[in-house]
Protein backbone atom coordinates (compact mmCIF):
# COMPACT_ATOMS: atom_id res chain seq x y z
CA UNK A 1 0.00 0.00 0.00
CA UNK A 2 1.46 3.70 -0.95
CA UNK A 3 0.49 6.69 1.69
CA UNK A 4 0.13 10.47 0.13
CA UNK A 5 0.31 13.14 1.55
CA UNK A 6 -3.00 15.68 1.87
CA UNK A 7 -0.62 18.45 0.45
CA UNK A 8 0.21 16.75 -2.48
CA UNK A 9 3.85 17.72 -2.13
CA UNK A 10 5.56 15.19 0.32
CA UNK A 11 7.42 11.59 -1.27
CA UNK A 12 4.67 8.60 -1.27
CA UNK A 13 6.12 6.18 1.43
CA UNK A 14 5.14 2.04 2.21
CA UNK A 15 3.43 1.63 5.37
CA UNK A 16 6.70 0.92 7.29
CA UNK A 17 7.92 4.40 6.19
CA UNK A 18 4.83 6.13 7.32
CA UNK A 19 4.29 4.46 10.69
CA UNK A 20 7.66 6.02 11.56
CA UNK A 21 7.32 9.18 9.52
CA UNK A 22 4.87 11.01 11.75
CA UNK A 23 4.20 14.69 9.63
CA UNK A 24 4.24 14.65 5.70
CA UNK A 25 7.49 16.67 4.90
CA UNK A 26 4.95 19.53 3.00
CA UNK A 27 3.12 19.96 6.32
CA UNK A 28 0.22 17.38 5.45
CA UNK A 29 -1.00 14.28 6.87
CA UNK A 30 -0.32 10.64 4.96
CA UNK A 31 -3.14 9.01 3.74
CA UNK A 32 -3.42 5.60 1.90
CA UNK A 33 -3.48 6.17 -2.08
CA UNK A 34 -6.94 4.03 -2.13
CA UNK A 35 -9.34 2.73 0.24
CA UNK A 36 -9.23 -1.64 0.45
CA UNK A 37 -12.64 -2.57 0.14
CA UNK A 38 -13.90 -5.45 1.68
CA UNK A 39 -17.33 -7.41 0.36
CA UNK A 40 -20.57 -8.09 2.30
CA UNK A 41 -19.44 -11.79 2.45
CA UNK A 42 -15.77 -11.00 3.43
CA UNK A 43 -16.85 -8.67 6.35
CA UNK A 44 -19.82 -11.53 6.83
CA UNK A 45 -16.86 -13.84 7.43
CA UNK A 46 -15.65 -11.95 10.54
CA UNK A 47 -18.04 -12.22 12.34
CA UNK A 48 -16.70 -14.29 15.86
CA UNK A 49 -13.70 -14.19 15.42
CA UNK A 50 -11.36 -13.07 18.48
CA UNK A 51 -10.03 -9.48 18.62
CA UNK A 52 -6.69 -9.89 17.59
CA UNK A 53 -7.60 -11.93 14.85
CA UNK A 54 -10.25 -9.30 13.85
CA UNK A 55 -7.68 -6.86 13.84
CA UNK A 56 -5.33 -8.50 11.81
CA UNK A 57 -7.66 -9.26 9.15
CA UNK A 58 -9.11 -5.76 8.91
CA UNK A 59 -5.38 -4.24 9.02
CA UNK A 60 -3.51 -5.99 6.40
CA UNK A 61 -4.54 -4.40 3.27
CA UNK A 62 -2.91 -1.18 4.70
CA UNK A 63 0.28 -3.17 6.23
CA UNK A 64 1.23 -4.73 2.69
CA UNK A 65 4.47 -5.84 2.25
CA UNK A 66 5.60 -4.80 5.24
CA UNK A 67 4.57 -7.22 7.15
CA UNK A 68 3.52 -10.38 6.69
CA UNK A 69 0.42 -11.57 7.48
CA UNK A 70 1.33 -13.82 10.39
CA UNK A 71 3.39 -11.33 11.82
CA UNK A 72 0.83 -9.09 11.67
CA UNK A 73 -1.26 -11.39 13.42
CA UNK A 74 0.99 -12.29 16.56
CA UNK A 75 1.73 -8.39 17.26
CA UNK A 76 -1.89 -7.70 17.56
CA UNK A 77 -2.09 -10.88 19.95
CA UNK A 78 1.03 -9.13 21.57
CA UNK A 79 -0.66 -5.90 21.95
CA UNK A 80 -4.11 -6.88 22.34
CA UNK A 81 -2.68 -9.98 25.31
CA UNK A 82 -2.42 -6.26 27.65
CA UNK A 83 -5.64 -5.85 27.78
CA UNK A 84 -7.87 -6.64 31.22
CA UNK A 85 -10.64 -7.85 29.83
CA UNK A 86 -10.96 -10.68 26.85
CA UNK A 87 -12.89 -8.93 24.74
CA UNK A 88 -11.01 -5.90 24.18
CA UNK A 89 -13.41 -4.03 23.34
CA UNK A 90 -16.88 -5.00 24.26
CA UNK A 91 -20.21 -3.63 24.12
CA UNK A 92 -22.90 -2.70 27.21
CA UNK A 93 -26.01 -1.99 26.85
CA UNK A 94 -27.78 0.94 27.78
CA UNK A 95 -31.21 0.68 26.73
CA UNK A 96 -33.44 -0.88 23.83
CA UNK A 97 -31.52 1.66 21.18
CA UNK A 98 -27.93 2.78 23.14
CA UNK A 99 -25.06 0.71 23.59
CA UNK A 100 -21.27 1.68 24.55
CA UNK A 101 -18.63 0.59 23.14
CA UNK A 102 -15.74 -0.24 26.42
CA UNK A 103 -12.08 0.61 24.67
CA UNK A 104 -10.89 1.75 28.28
CA UNK A 105 -9.44 -2.25 29.47
CA UNK A 106 -6.25 -1.14 28.20
CA UNK A 107 -2.93 -0.43 31.06
CA UNK A 108 -4.04 3.56 31.25
CA UNK A 109 -7.59 3.25 30.70
CA UNK A 110 -8.98 5.50 27.61
CA UNK A 111 -9.07 4.33 23.83
CA UNK A 112 -5.54 5.33 23.43
CA UNK A 113 -3.98 2.26 24.32
CA UNK A 114 -5.94 0.38 21.75
CA UNK A 115 -3.74 1.98 19.23
CA UNK A 116 -0.62 3.16 21.04
CA UNK A 117 0.05 -0.57 22.11
CA UNK A 118 -0.09 -2.09 18.91
CA UNK A 119 1.96 1.23 17.55
CA UNK A 120 4.58 0.55 20.48
CA UNK A 121 5.44 -2.89 18.49
CA UNK A 122 5.45 -1.65 15.29
CA UNK A 123 8.24 0.96 15.73
CA UNK A 124 10.42 -1.81 17.93
CA UNK A 125 9.52 -3.88 15.04
CA UNK A 126 10.31 -1.39 11.70
CA UNK A 127 13.50 0.33 13.77
CA UNK A 128 15.04 -3.27 14.03
CA UNK A 129 15.24 -3.35 10.38
CA UNK A 130 17.17 0.19 10.35
CA UNK A 131 19.98 2.17 12.04
CA UNK A 132 19.64 4.44 14.85
CA UNK A 133 17.50 6.01 17.15
CA UNK A 134 13.76 7.28 16.86
CA UNK A 135 12.96 10.43 18.99
CA UNK A 136 9.40 10.61 19.37
CA UNK A 137 7.84 13.89 19.96
CA UNK A 138 4.12 14.44 21.26
CA UNK A 139 1.74 16.54 22.30
CA UNK A 140 -1.20 15.32 24.79
CA UNK A 141 -4.09 16.92 26.03
CA UNK A 142 -3.78 13.93 28.71
CA UNK A 143 -4.70 10.67 27.38
CA UNK A 144 -2.29 10.33 24.80
CA UNK A 145 1.02 10.88 26.85
CA UNK A 146 0.37 8.29 28.94
CA UNK A 147 -0.85 5.19 26.87
CA UNK A 148 1.82 6.15 24.37
CA UNK A 149 4.84 6.50 27.39
CA UNK A 150 3.40 2.75 28.41
CA UNK A 151 3.71 1.60 25.05
CA UNK A 152 7.11 3.01 24.64
CA UNK A 153 8.75 2.99 27.77
CA UNK A 154 12.01 1.29 27.89
CA UNK A 155 11.88 0.15 24.24
CA UNK A 156 15.02 -0.66 21.95
CA UNK A 157 16.07 2.67 19.91
CA UNK A 158 12.81 4.83 20.82
CA UNK A 159 12.68 7.97 23.17
CA UNK A 160 10.21 10.05 23.85
CA UNK A 161 9.84 13.43 24.39
CA UNK A 162 5.77 14.41 25.53
CA UNK A 163 4.49 18.02 26.34
CA UNK A 164 1.58 18.84 28.10
CA UNK A 165 -0.03 21.83 28.97
CA UNK A 166 0.75 22.31 32.70
CA UNK A 167 -2.32 22.13 35.24
CA UNK A 168 -4.86 20.92 32.16
CA UNK A 169 -4.80 17.36 32.91
CA UNK A 170 -6.28 15.52 35.57
CA UNK A 171 -3.87 13.87 38.55
CA UNK A 172 -4.40 10.73 37.31
CA UNK A 173 -3.56 11.69 33.86
CA UNK A 174 -0.18 13.29 34.83
CA UNK A 175 0.62 10.60 37.57
CA UNK A 176 0.39 8.10 35.15
CA UNK A 177 2.98 9.79 32.77
CA UNK A 178 5.59 11.22 35.09
CA UNK A 179 5.48 8.40 37.14
CA UNK A 180 6.98 5.95 34.45
CA UNK A 181 10.37 5.71 35.59
CA UNK A 182 12.56 5.20 32.39
CA UNK A 183 15.58 6.76 30.94
CA UNK A 184 13.61 7.40 27.40
CA UNK A 185 10.80 8.66 29.21
CA UNK A 186 10.97 12.86 29.12
CA UNK A 187 8.07 14.56 30.42
CA UNK A 188 7.17 18.15 29.67
CA UNK A 189 5.16 20.84 31.36
CA UNK A 190 4.55 23.69 29.11
CA UNK A 191 2.48 26.95 29.63
CA UNK A 192 -0.50 27.54 27.87
CA UNK A 193 -3.17 24.65 26.08
CA UNK A 194 -3.03 21.99 24.42
CA UNK A 195 -3.59 23.55 20.48
CA UNK A 196 -0.12 25.52 21.61
CA UNK A 197 1.94 22.38 22.37
CA UNK A 198 0.18 21.06 19.13
CA UNK A 199 1.73 23.76 17.08
CA UNK A 200 4.91 23.39 18.90
CA UNK A 201 4.98 19.69 18.22
CA UNK A 202 4.80 20.44 14.25
CA UNK A 203 6.86 23.08 14.20
CA UNK A 204 9.43 20.70 15.74
CA UNK A 205 8.52 18.27 11.98
CA UNK A 206 8.75 21.39 10.21
CA UNK A 207 12.23 22.21 12.00
CA UNK A 208 15.21 21.09 9.62
CA UNK A 209 17.97 22.01 12.28
CA UNK A 210 16.09 19.50 14.04
CA UNK A 211 14.78 16.89 11.09
CA UNK A 212 18.74 17.06 10.38
CA UNK A 213 19.87 16.18 13.67
CA UNK A 214 17.08 14.14 15.27
CA UNK A 215 14.82 11.35 13.23
CA UNK A 216 11.49 12.65 14.74
CA UNK A 217 8.39 10.59 15.38
CA UNK A 218 4.93 11.07 16.20
CA UNK A 219 2.39 9.12 18.47
CA UNK A 220 -0.35 11.81 18.08
CA UNK A 221 -3.23 10.64 15.95
CA UNK A 222 -1.32 12.06 12.75
CA UNK A 223 0.38 9.34 12.73
CA UNK A 224 -1.74 7.25 10.15
CA UNK A 225 -0.97 3.52 12.06
CA UNK A 226 -3.12 5.15 14.79
CA UNK A 227 -6.19 5.59 13.07
CA UNK A 228 -5.51 2.30 11.51
CA UNK A 229 -5.88 0.83 14.90
CA UNK A 230 -8.90 2.44 15.86
CA UNK A 231 -10.74 1.12 12.22
CA UNK A 232 -10.78 -2.46 14.16
CA UNK A 233 -13.29 -1.57 16.82
CA UNK A 234 -16.12 -0.26 14.01
CA UNK A 235 -15.86 -3.72 12.36
CA UNK A 236 -15.85 -5.01 15.73
CA UNK A 237 -19.05 -3.50 17.23
CA UNK A 238 -21.06 -3.31 14.14
CA UNK A 239 -20.35 -7.29 13.60
CA UNK A 240 -22.07 -7.75 17.18
CA UNK A 241 -25.42 -5.66 16.00
CA UNK A 242 -25.96 -7.31 12.97
CA UNK A 243 -23.57 -6.13 10.40
CA UNK A 244 -23.15 -6.02 7.98
CA UNK A 245 -26.49 -7.04 7.10
CA UNK A 246 -27.88 -4.31 9.58
CA UNK A 247 -26.78 -0.67 9.86
CA UNK A 248 -25.08 0.64 12.93
CA UNK A 249 -24.73 4.47 14.05
CA UNK A 250 -21.52 5.32 16.16
CA UNK A 251 -21.50 8.58 18.41
CA UNK A 252 -17.71 9.11 18.53
CA UNK A 253 -16.55 12.00 21.52
CA UNK A 254 -14.06 14.13 19.31
CA UNK A 255 -10.93 16.15 19.79
CA UNK A 256 -8.58 15.94 17.17
CA UNK A 257 -11.09 13.94 15.01
CA UNK A 258 -9.40 10.99 15.23
CA UNK A 259 -11.48 8.73 16.28
CA UNK A 260 -14.44 9.67 14.06
CA UNK A 261 -12.42 9.79 10.86
CA UNK A 262 -11.31 6.06 11.85
CA UNK A 263 -15.46 5.29 11.41
CA UNK A 264 -15.20 7.03 8.33
CA UNK A 265 -12.29 4.77 6.71
CA UNK A 266 -14.72 1.87 8.01
CA UNK A 267 -17.06 3.00 5.78
CA UNK A 268 -15.08 3.53 2.92
CA UNK A 269 -13.72 0.07 3.74
CA UNK A 270 -17.64 -1.18 2.98
CA UNK A 271 -18.64 -1.51 6.68
CA UNK A 272 -22.20 -0.01 6.06
CA UNK A 273 -22.51 2.78 9.36
CA UNK A 274 -25.75 5.14 9.31
CA UNK A 275 -24.10 7.90 10.53
CA UNK A 276 -21.40 9.03 12.50
CA UNK A 277 -22.32 11.77 14.93
CA UNK A 278 -19.15 13.91 15.91
CA UNK A 279 -20.26 14.63 19.96
CA UNK A 280 -17.75 18.24 21.10
CA UNK A 281 -18.07 20.08 24.12
CA UNK A 282 -18.05 23.56 24.29
CA UNK A 283 -14.92 23.72 21.86
CA UNK A 284 -17.16 22.98 19.15
CA UNK A 285 -14.95 24.30 15.88
CA UNK A 286 -16.45 20.66 14.48
CA UNK A 287 -19.69 21.33 15.14
CA UNK A 288 -19.66 24.71 13.56
CA UNK A 289 -18.02 23.43 10.48
CA UNK A 290 -20.22 20.63 10.14
CA UNK A 291 -23.28 22.65 10.79
CA UNK A 292 -22.60 26.18 8.99
CA UNK A 293 -19.27 25.81 6.83
CA UNK A 294 -17.50 27.90 9.46
CA UNK A 295 -14.25 26.19 11.00
CA UNK A 296 -12.39 28.74 12.45
CA UNK A 297 -10.63 28.40 15.80
CA UNK A 298 -11.66 29.88 19.39
CA UNK A 299 -10.17 30.40 22.53
CA UNK A 300 -9.78 27.05 24.40
CA UNK A 301 -12.32 26.74 27.08
CA UNK A 302 -10.79 24.48 29.72
CA UNK A 303 -14.00 21.47 30.63
CA UNK A 304 -14.37 18.44 32.69
CA UNK A 305 -13.39 16.72 29.47
CA UNK A 306 -10.01 17.60 28.75
CA UNK A 307 -8.88 15.44 25.96
CA UNK A 308 -11.58 17.21 23.88
CA UNK A 309 -10.32 20.84 24.80
CA UNK A 310 -9.07 21.34 21.16
CA UNK A 311 -9.83 23.73 18.54
CA UNK A 312 -7.56 22.90 16.13
CA UNK A 313 -8.71 19.39 14.95
CA UNK A 314 -5.59 18.05 12.67
CA UNK A 315 -7.21 14.94 11.29
CA UNK A 316 -10.04 16.93 9.89
CA UNK A 317 -7.71 17.93 6.87
CA UNK A 318 -7.90 13.82 5.85
CA UNK A 319 -11.57 14.31 6.00
CA UNK A 320 -11.93 17.35 3.50
CA UNK A 321 -8.82 16.07 1.80
CA UNK A 322 -10.69 12.81 0.95
CA UNK A 323 -14.36 14.33 0.59
CA UNK A 324 -12.99 16.99 -1.83
CA UNK A 325 -11.60 15.15 -4.86
CA UNK A 326 -8.58 14.29 -3.09
CA UNK A 327 -6.97 17.49 -4.39
CA UNK A 328 -3.62 18.05 -2.54
CA UNK A 329 -2.84 21.21 -4.27
CA UNK A 330 -5.91 22.86 -3.63
CA UNK A 331 -6.09 21.92 0.04
CA UNK A 332 -2.76 23.00 0.83
CA UNK A 333 -3.68 26.33 -0.24
CA UNK A 334 -6.71 26.11 1.82
CA UNK A 335 -4.47 24.78 4.84
CA UNK A 336 -2.01 28.07 4.20
CA UNK A 337 -4.67 30.16 4.68
CA UNK A 338 -6.20 29.10 7.86
CA UNK A 339 -2.86 28.80 9.31
CA UNK A 340 -2.75 32.60 8.87
CA UNK A 341 -5.54 33.57 10.10
CA UNK A 342 -6.96 30.33 12.02
CA UNK A 343 -10.70 30.52 10.25
CA UNK A 344 -11.82 29.40 6.97
CA UNK A 345 -15.02 28.42 5.00
CA UNK A 346 -15.53 24.80 4.36
CA UNK A 347 -16.02 24.59 0.28
CA UNK A 348 -20.03 23.04 -0.88
CA UNK A 349 -17.95 19.98 -2.00
CA UNK A 350 -16.57 19.77 1.29
CA UNK A 351 -19.86 20.34 3.20
CA UNK A 352 -21.69 17.92 0.90
CA UNK A 353 -19.27 15.53 0.97
CA UNK A 354 -19.16 15.62 5.58
CA UNK A 355 -23.06 16.03 5.19
CA UNK A 356 -23.70 12.24 3.77
CA UNK A 357 -21.99 10.46 6.96
CA UNK A 358 -21.57 12.52 9.26
CA UNK A 359 -23.88 14.72 11.79
CA UNK A 360 -22.86 16.69 15.19
CA UNK A 361 -23.73 17.88 18.46
CA UNK A 362 -22.29 20.53 21.06
CA UNK A 363 -22.33 19.53 24.75
CA UNK A 364 -21.76 22.11 27.41
CA UNK A 365 -21.71 21.13 31.11
CA UNK A 366 -25.29 20.73 31.67
CA UNK A 367 -25.54 18.91 28.74
CA UNK A 368 -23.22 16.36 29.67
CA UNK A 369 -24.24 16.22 33.24
CA UNK A 370 -27.59 15.17 32.46
CA UNK A 371 -26.15 12.52 30.49
CA UNK A 372 -23.99 11.30 32.74
CA UNK A 373 -26.95 10.68 34.90
CA UNK A 374 -29.19 9.05 32.36
CA UNK A 375 -26.50 6.15 32.01
CA UNK A 376 -26.33 6.06 36.20
CA UNK A 377 -30.12 6.26 36.76
CA UNK A 378 -31.45 4.28 33.55
CA UNK A 379 -28.49 1.62 33.20
CA UNK A 380 -26.86 1.49 36.22
CA UNK A 381 -23.71 2.40 34.08
CA UNK A 382 -20.83 5.33 35.56
CA UNK A 383 -19.15 7.15 32.39
CA UNK A 384 -16.91 9.69 32.32
CA UNK A 385 -17.88 12.84 31.32
CA UNK A 386 -15.70 12.36 27.57
CA UNK A 387 -18.53 9.56 27.34
CA UNK A 388 -21.26 11.49 28.65
CA UNK A 389 -20.59 14.20 25.60
CA UNK A 390 -20.76 11.36 23.09
CA UNK A 391 -23.91 10.16 24.79
CA UNK A 392 -25.81 13.28 25.00
CA UNK A 393 -25.28 13.59 21.34
CA UNK A 394 -26.42 9.94 20.50
CA UNK A 395 -29.84 10.65 22.87
CA UNK A 396 -29.71 14.45 21.10
CA UNK A 397 -29.57 14.05 17.59
CA UNK A 398 -32.12 12.33 15.60
CA UNK A 399 -30.66 9.58 14.05
CA UNK A 400 -32.22 6.95 11.67
CA UNK A 401 -34.81 5.40 13.79
CA UNK A 402 -34.16 1.25 13.47
CA UNK A 403 -30.62 1.54 14.26
CA UNK A 404 -28.73 0.45 16.62
CA UNK A 405 -26.39 3.69 18.20
CA UNK A 406 -22.96 3.18 19.80
CA UNK A 407 -21.54 5.55 21.87
CA UNK A 408 -17.70 4.98 21.94
CA UNK A 409 -16.83 5.18 25.96
CA UNK A 410 -13.53 6.59 25.50
CA UNK A 411 -12.32 6.92 28.96
CA UNK A 412 -12.69 4.78 32.42
CA UNK A 413 -14.76 6.97 34.64
CA UNK A 414 -11.81 6.51 37.07
CA UNK A 415 -9.40 8.28 35.17
CA UNK A 416 -11.82 11.57 35.86
CA UNK A 417 -13.11 10.66 39.16
CA UNK A 418 -13.28 14.08 40.40
CA UNK A 419 -15.65 15.20 37.94
CA UNK A 420 -18.03 11.81 37.69
CA UNK A 421 -18.42 12.51 41.80
CA UNK A 422 -19.37 16.38 41.11
CA UNK A 423 -22.03 15.00 39.31
CA UNK A 424 -23.32 12.02 40.11
CA UNK A 425 -21.69 11.41 43.69
CA UNK A 426 -20.23 7.78 43.23
CA UNK A 427 -16.58 7.84 43.27
CA UNK A 428 -15.49 5.29 40.76
CA UNK A 429 -12.34 3.58 42.34
CA UNK A 430 -9.19 2.98 39.94
CA UNK A 431 -8.60 -0.52 38.52
CA UNK A 432 -5.81 -2.49 40.56
CA UNK A 433 -3.92 -2.38 37.00
CA UNK A 434 -3.02 1.06 37.70
CA UNK A 435 -1.18 0.03 40.74
CA UNK A 436 -0.05 2.31 43.24
CA UNK A 437 0.08 5.57 41.10
CA UNK A 438 -0.46 7.74 44.01
CA UNK A 439 2.35 6.31 45.96
CA UNK A 440 5.11 6.98 43.27
CA UNK A 441 7.10 9.41 43.05
CA UNK A 442 6.89 11.97 39.62
CA UNK A 443 9.57 13.37 37.26
CA UNK A 444 9.03 16.37 34.44
CA UNK A 445 10.21 18.87 33.54
CA UNK A 446 8.70 22.93 33.61
CA UNK A 447 8.80 24.84 30.76
CA UNK A 448 7.66 28.50 28.99
CA UNK A 449 4.95 28.38 26.32
CA UNK A 450 8.12 29.33 24.07
CA UNK A 451 9.23 27.30 21.05
CA UNK A 452 13.03 27.97 21.20
CA UNK A 453 12.75 26.72 24.93
CA UNK A 454 11.40 23.52 23.91
CA UNK A 455 13.57 23.01 20.90
CA UNK A 456 16.70 23.43 22.89
CA UNK A 457 15.48 21.16 25.70
CA UNK A 458 15.20 18.35 22.85
CA UNK A 459 18.73 19.00 21.15
CA UNK A 460 20.40 19.07 24.74
CA UNK A 461 18.53 15.57 25.54
CA UNK A 462 17.66 13.81 22.22
CA UNK A 463 20.07 11.13 20.88
CA UNK A 464 20.82 12.07 17.78
CA UNK A 465 19.80 9.80 14.58
CA UNK A 466 22.40 6.81 13.93
C1 LIG B 1 -8.29 11.57 22.85
C2 LIG B 1 -9.62 11.47 23.48
C3 LIG B 1 -10.78 11.88 22.83
C4 LIG B 1 -10.75 12.56 21.47
O1 LIG B 1 -10.33 11.69 20.46
P1 LIG B 1 -9.85 12.27 19.05
O2 LIG B 1 -9.32 11.10 18.30
O3 LIG B 1 -8.77 13.27 19.37
O4 LIG B 1 -11.02 12.92 18.41
C5 LIG B 1 -12.00 11.69 23.45
N1 LIG B 1 -12.07 11.11 24.68
C6 LIG B 1 -10.98 10.72 25.35
C7 LIG B 1 -11.13 10.13 26.69
C8 LIG B 1 -9.71 10.87 24.77
O5 LIG B 1 -8.63 10.46 25.44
Amino acid sequence: MDYISTRGGAPTLDFAGVTLAGLARDGGLYLPASWPRFSTAEIAAMRGLPYAQLAARVMQPFVGDSLTPERLHELCEQAYGRFAHAAVAPLAQLDQRHWLLELFHGPTLAFKDVALQLLGLLFEEFLAREQGTLTIVGATSGDTGSAAIDAVAGRDKVEIFMLHPKGRVSDVQRRQMTTVRAPNVHNIAIEGSFDDAQAMVKRLFADEAMTAKHRLGAVNSINWARLMAQVVYYFAAALQLGGPEREVAFSVPTGNFGDVFAGHVAARMGLPIARLAVATNVNDILHRALTSGDYSAGEVTATAAPSMDIQVSSNFERLLFDIGGRDGVALAEQMHGFEGTRAMQLTNAQREGAAALFTSARADQSDMARAMRWAWDAAGQVVDPHTAIGLHAARALELPGDVPVVTLATAHPAKFRDAVERVIGQRPSLPLRVGDLFAREERFSELPGEYEAVRDFIFAHATPRG
